[in-house]
C-alpha cells in the first residue's frame, strides 16, 4: 500500500517539495502516493508570467540569484541550461531617486557601501559629509550585536546619509521591509561577519572585490551578474516542475482548512472532504500556516503569527520607447522614503532581459506599497495606476500614455524577517519537530528569494522521508 504525503501550497516551495518527493520515490523505490493541494486555479503562487502581444510580461519574480545555488541547480536538473538568460552586460547599473532626479549608484557599490573607492569619491549621491562619515567605517571599533536592525547597523557603521540613501531603498527594493526592524542576521549576515572579521564593511567590501573577478564588479546595487532568468520566463520553471511531477498529483482549487494527527497519521481537512497522509508539509504562507496548524499545534500557530507580513503591488506599463525622453540606461531605480515618493523601486524590464518586449516598446515594473508605505495598497486599482503614472512621467520625462497597463497586488505576500527572526524560526522548527510526519517550508522562515525557497521546500521533503523510512535513508 503507497504512502501518501500530502504538500500544501503550490507555490516554488510546494512544488520544490513535491518535486523532490517524485526524485527521491523514483530513486529510492518508495511507493509514496504524492498529492499537492493549491487553493487557487494555478501553481507557480507569486511567480507568474504572461505573454501578450510580443510582450514577455513578469507580473512577479523576474529572476533568481545564482550565488545560492538551489535555484540553478534545480533547473539543470529540470533540463533547463538552454533556457537560462542573463541580464543584460551593458546596462548593469541601478539609479537612486535623489531630489527628484535619478542618480546613478557608483560602480561597485553593493547594498549598504563600496567596495570601490573611486567612483564612490566621485558620485554625487553623498554628500562630503556623508562620504567622510561613511569612510569611518575603517576606523570604528568593531562592535557586533547578536541581531540589530539594519538601520541600527548602517547608521553605526556607514552614518546616516548611507542609510537613507542607499541602504533604506535598496533594501526596500528587496524586501520590502522597514529598516529599523529588519534582521541583518536573518536577511544580510555577510555584513556582520564582515564587521567580525575585518573591522569594517568597507575593507570586508573591497576584499571580496579582490577574490572576484574585476569583470563581475562592474555592476552596482543588487550585483546583477549573479542574476538569471529564462527565455520565456520564471513560469518555465513552474511549467518544467509540474511535468517533472507525476500526472494527478497536482490538484488545484483544493482549499486546504486544516490538519488534524489520525491514529496512523494526518487528517487534511479540505473544502470537498477529509483527506488522509501519512505525512504532510506545509508552504502556504506563515499566517495561513498557523490557522492550518491550530488544532494539532496551539504553540506552533502561535509562534507562526509572530511573523509579520506587508502587502505590495506591481505596476506594470508599456511604453513606446521613442515616448520615454531620458532614455533608460541601466536595470532600473529605487526610491529612498525620503523622497515621499509612491513608488518604491521600479524595474526597466526590457533593459533588464533581452526578448521581453518588441523592438520599439519598453516594459518599466514600478512597485508600491511594502512596511513603509501601506496605505497606497488599500487604494483602489485606478488612483494607484494614476498617481504611478504622474511619478514615472515626472522621473523618466513621460508625455505620453503607455500602450498598456497591468496592476499585480500581492497581499500580504512579503514576511517580514524582523529582529529576533532566526530564534523565532528555531521555535518553530522545535515545535514542528514534535508533530511526527509534518514539516513546514516556505519564504518565511530561512530566506525569500526562490532560491532559498526551493531549498527550504526540498529539504523539508527529504526531512519528511527520512521519518517516514527511516530504513531506507
Ligand atoms: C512582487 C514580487 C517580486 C519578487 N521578485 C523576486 C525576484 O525577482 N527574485 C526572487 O528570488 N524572489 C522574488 N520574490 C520573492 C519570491 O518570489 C517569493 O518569496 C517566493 O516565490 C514565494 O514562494 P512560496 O511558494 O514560498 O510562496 P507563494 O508563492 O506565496 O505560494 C504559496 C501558495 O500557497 C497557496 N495557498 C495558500 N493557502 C492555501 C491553502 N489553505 N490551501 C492550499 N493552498 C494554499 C497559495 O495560493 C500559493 O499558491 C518576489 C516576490 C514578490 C511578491
Amino acid at each position: 500500500m503507497p504512502k501518501r504525503v500530502i504538500v500544501i501550497g503550490g507555490g516554488i516551495t510546494g512544488l520544490s517539495a513535491a518535486h523532490r518527493l517524485a526524485e527521491l520515490n523514483r530513486d529510492r523505490d518508495l511507493d509514496l502516493e504524492i498529492l499537492l493541494l493549491e487553493r487557487s486555479d494555478r501553481v507557480g503562487g507569486v511567480i507568474s508570467t504572461v505573454e501578450r502581444d510580443g510582450f514577455i510580461i513578469e507580473e512577479g519574480p523576474d529572476s533568481f540569484i545564482t550565488s545560492k545555488p538551489w535555484g540553478l541547480n534545480l533547473a539543470s536538473r529540470l533540463g533547463l541550461q538552454c533556457e537560462l538568460i542573463e541580464t543584460s552586460r551593458d546596462k548593469r547599473r541601478t539609479y537612486v531617486l535623489l531630489h527628484g532626479k535619478l542618480v546613478p549608484l557608483p560602480e561597485g557599490f553593493i547594498m549598504l557601501a563600496p567596495a570601490r573607492i573611486m567612483p564612490f569619491l566621485r558620485t554625487p549621491l553623498f554628500s562630503w559629509r556623508g562620504k567622510m562619515r561613511m569612510l569611518m567605517d575603517l576606523v570604528i571599533p568593531k562592535n557586533p550585536r547578536i541581531d540589530e536592525s539594519l538601520a541600527s547597523f548602517v547608521r553605526r557603521r556607514l552614518g546616516r546619509e548611507a542609510l537613507e540613501r542607499a541602504a533604506q531603498p535598496m533594501i526596500s527594493g528587496v524586501y520590502t521591509a522597514d529598516p529599523e526592524k529588519l534582521s541583518l542576521r536573518a536577511t544580510m549576515p555577510q555584513f556582520i561577519e564582515m564587521e567580525e572579521r575585518y573591522g569594517s564593511v568597507i575593507k570586508g567590501m573591497y576584499q571580496g572585490y579582490r577574490k572576484r573577478k574585476k569583470g563581475d564588479m562592474s555592476d552596482t546595487g543588487a550585483r546583477y551578474s549573479l542574476f538569471l532568468s529564462f527565455n520565456k520566463g520564471m513560469k518555465t520553471l513552474v511549467e518544467a516542475l509540474v511535468k517533472a511531477i507525476p500526472e494527478g498529483s497536482i490538484k488545484t482549487d483544493v482549499a486546504v482548512e486544516g490538519i488534524q494527527e489520525a491514529y496512523d497519521g494526518w487528517e487534511v481537512a479540505t473544502g470537498g472532504g477529509i483527506l488522509s497522509a501519512a505525512g504532510v508539509i506545509v508552504t502556504t504562507p506563515a499566517h495561513v500556516a498557523a490557522g492550518l496548524l491550530e488544532s494539532a499545534a496551539g504553540g506552533c500557530a502561535a509562534l507562526l503569527r509572530k511573523i509579520e507580513y506587508a502587502s505590495s503591488a506591481v505596476l506594470i506599463s508599456a511604453y513606446r520607447s521613442e515616448d520615454i525622453e531620458t532614455g533608460l540606461d541601466g536595470f532600473g531605480f529605487v526610491v529612498p522614503a525620503t523622497e515621499k515618493s509612491s513608488i518604491i523601486a521600479c524595474s526597466f524590464s526590457s533593459e533588464k532581459f533581452t526578448g521581453r518586449a518588441p523592438r520599439d516598446c519598453t516594459v518599466l515594473r514600478a512597485f508600491v506599497g511594502g512596511a513603509l508605505n501601506p496605505d497606497i495598497c488599500r487604494m483602489e486599482d485606478s488612483r494607484i495606476i494614476e498617481t504611478v503614472r504622474k511619478e514615472l512621467g515626472r522621473i523618466l520625462g513621460i508625455g505620453s500614455s503607455p500602450v498598456f497597463t497591468i496592476i499585480k497586488r500581492y497581499p500580504g505576500a512579503m514576511p517580514q524577517y524582523h529582529v529576533g527572526h532566526g530564534e523565532l524560526v528555531d521555535g518553530i522548527q522545535r515545535e514542528i519537530r514534535k508533530l511526527k510526519g509534518v514539516e513546514i517550508a516556505g519564504n518565511a522562515y530561512g530566506g525569500v528569494g526562490i532560491p532559498d525557497c526551493i531549498n527550504s521546500g526540498e529539504r523539508a521533503a527529504e526531512r519528511l522521508l527520512q521519518s517516514l523510512y527511516a530504513a531506507q535513508f
